[in-house]
Protein backbone atom coordinates (compact mmCIF):
# COMPACT_ATOMS: atom_id res chain seq x y z
CA UNK A 1 0.00 0.00 0.00
CA UNK A 2 1.48 3.22 -1.35
CA UNK A 3 1.09 5.90 1.90
CA UNK A 4 0.60 9.55 1.46
CA UNK A 5 4.05 10.15 3.89
CA UNK A 6 5.66 7.54 0.77
CA UNK A 7 4.60 9.42 -1.98
CA UNK A 8 5.94 12.96 0.16
CA UNK A 9 9.33 11.09 0.55
CA UNK A 10 9.59 10.78 -3.29
CA UNK A 11 8.84 13.66 -3.61
CA UNK A 12 11.77 15.09 -1.14
CA UNK A 13 14.08 13.22 -2.73
CA UNK A 14 13.24 13.50 -6.32
CA UNK A 15 15.59 16.42 -7.63
CA UNK A 16 13.41 17.53 -10.64
CA UNK A 17 10.91 18.87 -7.33
CA UNK A 18 12.23 22.44 -7.43
CA UNK A 19 11.60 22.80 -11.45
CA UNK A 20 7.85 23.25 -10.73
CA UNK A 21 8.45 26.88 -8.88
CA UNK A 22 9.51 27.61 -12.67
CA UNK A 23 5.39 27.56 -13.35
CA UNK A 24 2.38 29.31 -12.91
CA UNK A 25 -0.28 26.63 -11.57
CA UNK A 26 -3.34 27.51 -10.46
CA UNK A 27 -4.14 26.26 -6.28
CA UNK A 28 -6.07 23.53 -6.24
CA UNK A 29 -5.72 21.52 -9.52
CA UNK A 30 -3.51 18.73 -10.44
CA UNK A 31 -2.72 19.50 -13.95
CA UNK A 32 -2.67 15.67 -15.86
CA UNK A 33 -2.73 17.74 -19.48
CA UNK A 34 0.63 18.76 -20.11
CA UNK A 35 0.86 16.51 -23.30
CA UNK A 36 -2.38 19.05 -24.77
CA UNK A 37 -1.26 21.89 -23.81
CA UNK A 38 1.58 23.05 -21.54
CA UNK A 39 1.24 24.65 -17.95
CA UNK A 40 2.54 28.37 -18.24
CA UNK A 41 6.09 29.16 -17.29
CA UNK A 42 5.89 31.84 -14.98
CA UNK A 43 8.77 33.86 -16.97
CA UNK A 44 6.20 33.51 -19.77
CA UNK A 45 4.38 36.79 -18.50
CA UNK A 46 7.60 39.18 -17.95
CA UNK A 47 8.45 37.92 -21.50
CA UNK A 48 5.25 38.94 -23.28
CA UNK A 49 5.33 42.54 -21.66
CA UNK A 50 8.77 43.07 -23.03
CA UNK A 51 7.68 42.35 -26.14
CA UNK A 52 4.69 44.32 -26.30
CA UNK A 53 5.83 47.16 -24.42
CA UNK A 54 9.82 47.32 -25.11
CA UNK A 55 10.38 45.39 -28.38
CA UNK A 56 7.10 46.22 -30.62
CA UNK A 57 5.69 49.27 -28.23
CA UNK A 58 9.33 51.31 -28.14
CA UNK A 59 11.07 49.56 -31.04
CA UNK A 60 8.84 49.25 -33.62
CA UNK A 61 9.86 48.21 -37.08
CA UNK A 62 13.39 48.33 -35.51
CA UNK A 63 13.39 45.77 -33.45
CA UNK A 64 13.62 43.11 -36.49
CA UNK A 65 17.18 44.18 -36.59
CA UNK A 66 17.63 45.23 -32.78
CA UNK A 67 15.75 42.71 -31.00
CA UNK A 68 16.99 40.14 -33.61
CA UNK A 69 13.32 39.22 -34.62
CA UNK A 70 14.70 38.30 -37.97
CA UNK A 71 16.38 34.94 -36.21
CA UNK A 72 14.23 33.95 -33.56
CA UNK A 73 13.00 31.32 -35.95
CA UNK A 74 16.08 29.50 -35.76
CA UNK A 75 17.64 30.57 -33.22
CA UNK A 76 15.04 29.11 -30.94
CA UNK A 77 15.11 26.04 -33.44
CA UNK A 78 18.58 25.97 -32.20
CA UNK A 79 17.75 25.65 -28.25
CA UNK A 80 15.05 23.16 -29.03
CA UNK A 81 17.55 20.82 -31.41
CA UNK A 82 19.31 19.34 -28.32
CA UNK A 83 15.78 18.13 -26.95
CA UNK A 84 15.27 15.87 -30.23
CA UNK A 85 19.26 14.56 -31.07
CA UNK A 86 19.60 17.27 -34.54
CA UNK A 87 22.28 19.89 -34.89
CA UNK A 88 22.48 23.58 -34.87
CA UNK A 89 20.74 25.01 -37.73
CA UNK A 90 18.39 22.23 -38.22
CA UNK A 91 15.24 22.68 -36.51
CA UNK A 92 13.12 25.75 -37.27
CA UNK A 93 9.87 26.95 -35.16
CA UNK A 94 7.59 28.29 -37.72
CA UNK A 95 3.86 27.70 -38.62
CA UNK A 96 1.86 24.67 -37.09
CA UNK A 97 2.37 21.33 -36.86
CA UNK A 98 -0.38 20.73 -39.63
CA UNK A 99 1.23 23.31 -42.09
CA UNK A 100 4.64 21.98 -41.53
CA UNK A 101 3.67 18.70 -42.55
CA UNK A 102 2.14 19.72 -45.46
CA UNK A 103 5.64 21.48 -46.37
CA UNK A 104 7.21 17.71 -45.82
CA UNK A 105 5.39 15.43 -47.37
CA UNK A 106 5.49 17.30 -50.68
CA UNK A 107 9.19 18.00 -50.28
CA UNK A 108 10.12 14.03 -49.25
CA UNK A 109 7.47 13.14 -51.70
CA UNK A 110 9.49 15.29 -53.88
CA UNK A 111 12.60 13.79 -53.70
CA UNK A 112 11.42 10.17 -54.14
CA UNK A 113 9.53 10.90 -57.40
CA UNK A 114 13.62 11.78 -58.50
CA UNK A 115 14.32 8.57 -57.01
CA UNK A 116 11.69 5.72 -57.17
CA UNK A 117 8.93 7.54 -58.90
CA UNK A 118 7.03 4.34 -59.21
CA UNK A 119 6.25 4.76 -55.04
CA UNK A 120 3.10 6.03 -54.85
CA UNK A 121 2.21 4.86 -51.36
CA UNK A 122 2.09 6.61 -48.25
CA UNK A 123 2.28 4.66 -45.21
CA UNK A 124 0.67 5.76 -42.00
CA UNK A 125 -1.49 4.69 -39.24
CA UNK A 126 -5.21 4.18 -38.85
CA UNK A 127 -4.84 5.46 -34.89
CA UNK A 128 -2.58 8.58 -36.00
CA UNK A 129 -3.67 12.07 -35.37
CA UNK A 130 -6.26 12.60 -37.74
CA UNK A 131 -5.21 15.89 -38.87
CA UNK A 132 -1.84 14.15 -39.94
CA UNK A 133 -3.82 11.85 -41.99
CA UNK A 134 -6.06 14.58 -43.37
CA UNK A 135 -3.13 16.41 -45.08
CA UNK A 136 -1.95 13.20 -47.05
CA UNK A 137 -5.32 12.91 -48.21
CA UNK A 138 -5.21 16.67 -49.10
CA UNK A 139 -1.72 16.85 -50.75
CA UNK A 140 -2.68 13.77 -52.82
CA UNK A 141 -5.13 15.08 -54.21
CA UNK A 142 -3.98 18.44 -55.31
CA UNK A 143 -1.05 16.25 -56.88
CA UNK A 144 -3.13 14.08 -58.68
CA UNK A 145 -0.04 12.18 -59.37
CA UNK A 146 -1.50 8.57 -58.29
CA UNK A 147 -0.75 8.77 -54.47
CA UNK A 148 -2.29 6.43 -52.04
CA UNK A 149 -2.47 6.83 -48.39
CA UNK A 150 -2.13 3.43 -46.74
CA UNK A 151 -3.02 2.83 -43.55
CA UNK A 152 -1.54 0.22 -40.79
CA UNK A 153 -4.32 -0.60 -38.16
CA UNK A 154 -1.45 -1.83 -35.24
CA UNK A 155 1.85 -0.82 -34.50
CA UNK A 156 3.29 -4.80 -35.38
CA UNK A 157 1.43 -4.70 -39.03
CA UNK A 158 4.18 -1.82 -40.59
CA UNK A 159 7.10 -4.56 -41.83
CA UNK A 160 3.84 -6.76 -43.53
CA UNK A 161 3.15 -3.42 -45.08
CA UNK A 162 6.62 -2.14 -46.66
CA UNK A 163 7.42 -2.77 -49.97
CA UNK A 164 8.49 -0.82 -53.33
CA UNK A 165 5.38 0.79 -53.54
CA UNK A 166 6.08 2.51 -50.20
CA UNK A 167 7.68 6.11 -50.65
CA UNK A 168 7.12 7.27 -47.22
CA UNK A 169 5.91 6.27 -44.27
CA UNK A 170 4.43 9.21 -41.47
CA UNK A 171 4.42 7.70 -38.18
CA UNK A 172 3.54 9.25 -34.73
CA UNK A 173 6.38 8.43 -32.39
CA UNK A 174 4.29 8.54 -29.71
CA UNK A 175 1.10 7.92 -30.37
CA UNK A 176 -1.44 10.56 -28.75
CA UNK A 177 -4.07 8.06 -27.64
CA UNK A 178 -2.56 5.24 -26.65
CA UNK A 179 0.79 6.52 -25.25
CA UNK A 180 2.16 3.78 -27.59
CA UNK A 181 5.95 4.79 -28.78
CA UNK A 182 8.13 2.93 -31.38
CA UNK A 183 11.63 2.17 -31.45
CA UNK A 184 12.49 5.43 -33.74
CA UNK A 185 16.25 3.53 -34.69
CA UNK A 186 14.59 0.03 -35.40
CA UNK A 187 11.92 1.12 -37.23
CA UNK A 188 13.22 3.94 -39.09
CA UNK A 189 16.16 1.19 -40.18
CA UNK A 190 13.13 -0.97 -41.39
CA UNK A 191 11.52 1.64 -43.20
CA UNK A 192 15.04 2.27 -45.36
CA UNK A 193 15.52 -1.27 -45.75
CA UNK A 194 12.38 -1.04 -47.90
CA UNK A 195 13.91 1.79 -49.62
CA UNK A 196 11.56 4.47 -48.06
CA UNK A 197 11.65 7.66 -46.47
CA UNK A 198 10.98 7.77 -42.70
CA UNK A 199 8.94 11.05 -41.31
CA UNK A 200 8.09 11.22 -37.84
CA UNK A 201 5.98 13.43 -35.53
CA UNK A 202 7.16 14.21 -32.61
CA UNK A 203 4.21 16.30 -31.22
CA UNK A 204 4.26 13.81 -28.20
CA UNK A 205 7.59 12.83 -27.66
CA UNK A 206 9.90 16.36 -27.41
CA UNK A 207 10.26 17.42 -24.57
CA UNK A 208 8.54 14.07 -22.99
CA UNK A 209 11.26 11.15 -24.23
CA UNK A 210 14.55 11.21 -25.42
CA UNK A 211 15.01 11.64 -29.27
CA UNK A 212 17.38 11.14 -30.97
CA UNK A 213 17.16 12.31 -34.31
CA UNK A 214 20.38 11.93 -36.18
CA UNK A 215 21.06 8.17 -34.15
CA UNK A 216 18.20 6.92 -35.44
CA UNK A 217 18.94 8.05 -38.96
CA UNK A 218 15.51 10.00 -39.51
CA UNK A 219 14.53 11.67 -42.62
CA UNK A 220 12.18 14.59 -41.46
CA UNK A 221 10.55 15.76 -38.09
CA UNK A 222 7.54 17.80 -37.13
CA UNK A 223 6.18 18.81 -33.75
CA UNK A 224 4.62 20.75 -31.53
CA UNK A 225 5.69 23.51 -29.01
CA UNK A 226 2.58 24.07 -26.92
CA UNK A 227 2.42 20.45 -25.57
CA UNK A 228 4.75 19.26 -23.28
CA UNK A 229 7.65 21.96 -24.36
CA UNK A 230 5.02 24.64 -22.48
CA UNK A 231 5.68 27.23 -25.12
CA UNK A 232 1.99 28.70 -24.92
CA UNK A 233 -1.30 27.85 -26.80
CA UNK A 234 -0.88 27.81 -30.61
CA UNK A 235 2.48 28.48 -30.50
CA UNK A 236 4.77 27.54 -33.33
CA UNK A 237 5.81 24.15 -34.53
CA UNK A 238 8.90 23.03 -35.49
CA UNK A 239 10.58 21.24 -38.49
CA UNK A 240 13.53 19.29 -39.19
CA UNK A 241 14.96 18.06 -41.84
CA UNK A 242 17.91 15.27 -42.06
CA UNK A 243 20.98 18.21 -43.87
CA UNK A 244 21.79 15.56 -46.57
CA UNK A 245 17.92 16.11 -47.67
CA UNK A 246 17.15 19.41 -47.16
CA UNK A 247 18.54 21.07 -50.44
CA UNK A 248 17.32 18.24 -52.50
CA UNK A 249 13.68 19.39 -53.18
CA UNK A 250 11.32 23.01 -52.72
CA UNK A 251 9.18 22.63 -49.54
CA UNK A 252 5.73 24.57 -52.26
CA UNK A 253 4.96 27.15 -49.08
CA UNK A 254 8.04 29.01 -51.60
CA UNK A 255 7.79 32.33 -49.11
CA UNK A 256 10.00 35.35 -49.21
CA UNK A 257 11.32 34.17 -45.50
CA UNK A 258 12.40 31.09 -47.37
CA UNK A 259 14.07 32.75 -50.43
CA UNK A 260 18.09 32.93 -50.67
CA UNK A 261 18.08 36.57 -50.70
CA UNK A 262 15.01 37.83 -48.98
CA UNK A 263 15.57 41.26 -49.03
CA UNK A 264 16.64 41.14 -52.85
CA UNK A 265 13.33 41.60 -53.55
CA UNK A 266 13.58 39.36 -56.64
CA UNK A 267 10.55 38.28 -59.19
CA UNK A 268 11.96 34.26 -58.93
CA UNK A 269 12.25 32.17 -56.42
CA UNK A 270 15.39 30.56 -55.02
CA UNK A 271 15.02 28.43 -51.91
CA UNK A 272 17.78 29.59 -49.01
CA UNK A 273 19.52 26.09 -48.14
CA UNK A 274 19.42 24.56 -45.33
CA UNK A 275 16.18 24.73 -42.73
CA UNK A 276 15.58 28.44 -43.54
CA UNK A 277 13.76 27.13 -46.85
CA UNK A 278 10.76 25.58 -44.59
CA UNK A 279 9.64 29.51 -43.49
CA UNK A 280 7.42 30.88 -45.47
CA UNK A 281 6.11 34.13 -44.83
CA UNK A 282 6.19 36.76 -41.27
CA UNK A 283 5.99 34.56 -37.96
CA UNK A 284 3.92 35.40 -34.97
CA UNK A 285 6.80 36.64 -33.03
CA UNK A 286 4.85 37.34 -29.25
CA UNK A 287 3.82 33.67 -29.88
CA UNK A 288 7.20 33.02 -31.21
CA UNK A 289 8.88 34.59 -28.35
CA UNK A 290 7.03 32.60 -25.60
CA UNK A 291 8.63 29.20 -27.15
CA UNK A 292 12.16 30.41 -25.61
CA UNK A 293 10.57 30.53 -21.68
CA UNK A 294 9.37 26.80 -22.16
CA UNK A 295 13.00 26.02 -23.77
CA UNK A 296 15.02 27.55 -21.21
CA UNK A 297 13.48 25.70 -18.37
CA UNK A 298 14.54 22.23 -20.12
CA UNK A 299 18.68 23.54 -20.12
CA UNK A 300 18.08 23.23 -16.35
CA UNK A 301 17.79 19.48 -16.13
CA UNK A 302 18.29 16.99 -19.10
CA UNK A 303 15.89 14.00 -21.04
CA UNK A 304 17.39 11.32 -19.28
CA UNK A 305 16.95 12.87 -15.63
CA UNK A 306 13.06 13.65 -17.24
CA UNK A 307 12.58 10.30 -18.71
CA UNK A 308 13.19 8.72 -15.43
CA UNK A 309 11.08 10.78 -13.64
CA UNK A 310 8.40 10.14 -15.98
CA UNK A 311 8.19 6.55 -16.32
CA UNK A 312 8.19 6.44 -12.37
CA UNK A 313 5.11 8.61 -12.36
CA UNK A 314 3.09 6.13 -14.78
CA UNK A 315 4.43 3.15 -13.47
CA UNK A 316 3.28 5.03 -10.39
CA UNK A 317 0.12 5.95 -11.86
CA UNK A 318 -0.95 2.30 -13.53
CA UNK A 319 -0.37 0.90 -10.11
CA UNK A 320 -2.73 2.89 -8.25
CA UNK A 321 -5.14 2.93 -10.19
CA UNK A 322 -4.91 -1.03 -10.68
CA UNK A 323 -4.52 -1.57 -6.91
CA UNK A 324 -7.09 1.28 -5.84
CA UNK A 325 -9.73 1.17 -8.71
CA UNK A 326 -8.87 -2.20 -10.32
CA UNK A 327 -13.03 -3.89 -9.64
CA UNK A 328 -14.37 -0.92 -11.89
CA UNK A 329 -14.73 -1.33 -15.74
CA UNK A 330 -10.97 0.35 -16.54
CA UNK A 331 -8.80 -0.95 -19.01
CA UNK A 332 -5.32 -0.10 -19.68
CA UNK A 333 -4.86 0.76 -23.38
CA UNK A 334 -0.69 1.98 -23.19
CA UNK A 335 1.39 -0.19 -23.05
CA UNK A 336 3.41 -1.65 -19.78
CA UNK A 337 6.84 -1.97 -21.22
CA UNK A 338 8.77 0.68 -20.55
CA UNK A 339 10.58 1.12 -24.24
CA UNK A 340 7.18 1.25 -25.91
CA UNK A 341 5.53 3.99 -23.00
CA UNK A 342 5.88 7.56 -23.85
CA UNK A 343 4.94 10.20 -21.23
CA UNK A 344 0.99 9.77 -20.60
CA UNK A 345 -1.00 7.17 -19.47
CA UNK A 346 -4.88 6.16 -21.12
CA UNK A 347 -7.30 4.15 -19.63
CA UNK A 348 -10.56 3.11 -21.32
CA UNK A 349 -13.74 3.18 -19.33
CA UNK A 350 -17.33 2.74 -21.02
CA UNK A 351 -18.69 6.48 -19.42
CA UNK A 352 -14.99 7.90 -20.11
CA UNK A 353 -16.38 11.26 -20.63
CA UNK A 354 -18.41 11.63 -18.00
CA UNK A 355 -15.48 10.13 -15.47
CA UNK A 356 -13.57 12.86 -16.79
CA UNK A 357 -15.73 15.49 -16.25
CA UNK A 358 -16.16 14.52 -13.06
CA UNK A 359 -12.41 14.44 -12.46
CA UNK A 360 -12.02 17.77 -14.06
CA UNK A 361 -15.04 19.46 -11.87
CA UNK A 362 -12.79 18.09 -8.64
CA UNK A 363 -9.58 19.87 -10.23
CA UNK A 364 -7.64 16.94 -11.61
CA UNK A 365 -7.83 17.50 -15.35
CA UNK A 366 -6.92 15.20 -17.90
CA UNK A 367 -8.53 15.06 -20.95
CA UNK A 368 -10.92 12.59 -23.47
CA UNK A 369 -10.58 11.05 -26.68
CA UNK A 370 -12.81 8.87 -28.56
CA UNK A 371 -13.70 6.51 -28.43
CA UNK A 372 -13.72 5.91 -24.16
CA UNK A 373 -10.47 6.93 -23.38
CA UNK A 374 -9.43 9.16 -20.77
CA UNK A 375 -5.80 10.76 -21.20
CA UNK A 376 -3.75 11.55 -18.52
CA UNK A 377 -0.26 13.39 -19.34
CA UNK A 378 2.86 12.90 -16.70
CA UNK A 379 4.83 16.58 -17.25
CA UNK A 380 7.58 15.58 -15.18
CA UNK A 381 8.48 19.06 -14.59
CA UNK A 382 5.76 19.94 -12.87
CA UNK A 383 3.81 16.88 -11.99
CA UNK A 384 4.31 15.45 -8.30
CA UNK A 385 4.14 11.79 -6.48
CA UNK A 386 1.89 13.62 -4.78
CA UNK A 387 -0.67 14.51 -7.76
CA UNK A 388 -0.29 11.37 -8.69
CA UNK A 389 -1.97 9.53 -5.34
CA UNK A 390 -4.22 12.77 -5.12
CA UNK A 391 -5.78 12.12 -8.85
CA UNK A 392 -6.25 8.55 -8.01
CA UNK A 393 -7.86 9.13 -5.12
CA UNK A 394 -9.98 11.42 -6.92
CA UNK A 395 -10.98 8.76 -9.17
CA UNK A 396 -11.36 6.47 -6.92
CA UNK A 397 -14.04 8.59 -4.89
CA UNK A 398 -15.75 9.68 -8.36
CA UNK A 399 -16.16 6.05 -9.49
CA UNK A 400 -17.12 4.45 -5.67
CA UNK A 401 -19.60 7.03 -5.53
CA UNK A 402 -20.44 7.36 -9.31
CA UNK A 403 -20.41 11.27 -9.05
CA UNK A 404 -19.97 10.75 -13.26
CA UNK A 405 -23.99 10.37 -13.44
CA UNK A 406 -24.40 13.30 -12.63
CA UNK A 407 -26.34 15.36 -15.34
CA UNK A 408 -24.20 17.91 -15.84
CA UNK A 409 -21.16 15.87 -16.77
CA UNK A 410 -22.90 14.56 -19.75
CA UNK A 411 -22.92 17.66 -22.00
CA UNK A 412 -20.73 17.38 -24.67
CA UNK A 413 -17.99 20.40 -24.74
CA UNK A 414 -17.12 21.58 -28.77
CA UNK A 415 -13.06 21.21 -26.98
CA UNK A 416 -12.99 17.53 -25.44
C1 LIG B 1 -1.25 17.70 -31.38
C2 LIG B 1 -0.93 17.03 -32.66
C3 LIG B 1 -1.02 17.72 -33.88
C4 LIG B 1 -1.54 19.13 -33.87
O1 LIG B 1 -1.31 19.85 -35.03
P1 LIG B 1 -1.64 21.41 -35.04
O2 LIG B 1 -1.29 21.86 -36.38
O3 LIG B 1 -0.84 22.05 -33.95
O4 LIG B 1 -3.10 21.56 -34.73
C5 LIG B 1 -0.63 17.06 -35.04
N1 LIG B 1 -0.20 15.77 -35.00
C6 LIG B 1 -0.13 15.07 -33.85
C7 LIG B 1 0.34 13.67 -33.86
C8 LIG B 1 -0.51 15.68 -32.65
O5 LIG B 1 -0.47 14.98 -31.51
Amino acid sequence: MTTKQHLLELDQADPLAPLRDEFALPEGVIYLDGNSLGARPHAALARATQMIEEEWGQGLIRSWNTAQWSTLSTRLGDKLAGLIGAGKGEVAITDTTTVNLFKILAAALRVQADRAPKRKVILSELHNFPADLYVIEGLADLLQQGYELRLIERPEDLPGQLNDEVALTLLTHVNYKTGHMYDMAATTALVHDHGALALWDLAHSAGAVPVDLKAANADYAIGCTYKYLNGGPGSPAFVWVKPALCDQAWQPLSGWWGHARQFAMEPHYEPASGITRYLCGTQPLVSLGMVECGLDIYAKTDMQALRRKSLALTDLFIDLVETRCGHFPLTLVTPRAHAERGSHVSFEHPHGYAVMQALIARGVIGDYREPQIMRFGFTPLYTSFSDVGEAVEVLFDILDNETWRDARFQTRHSVT
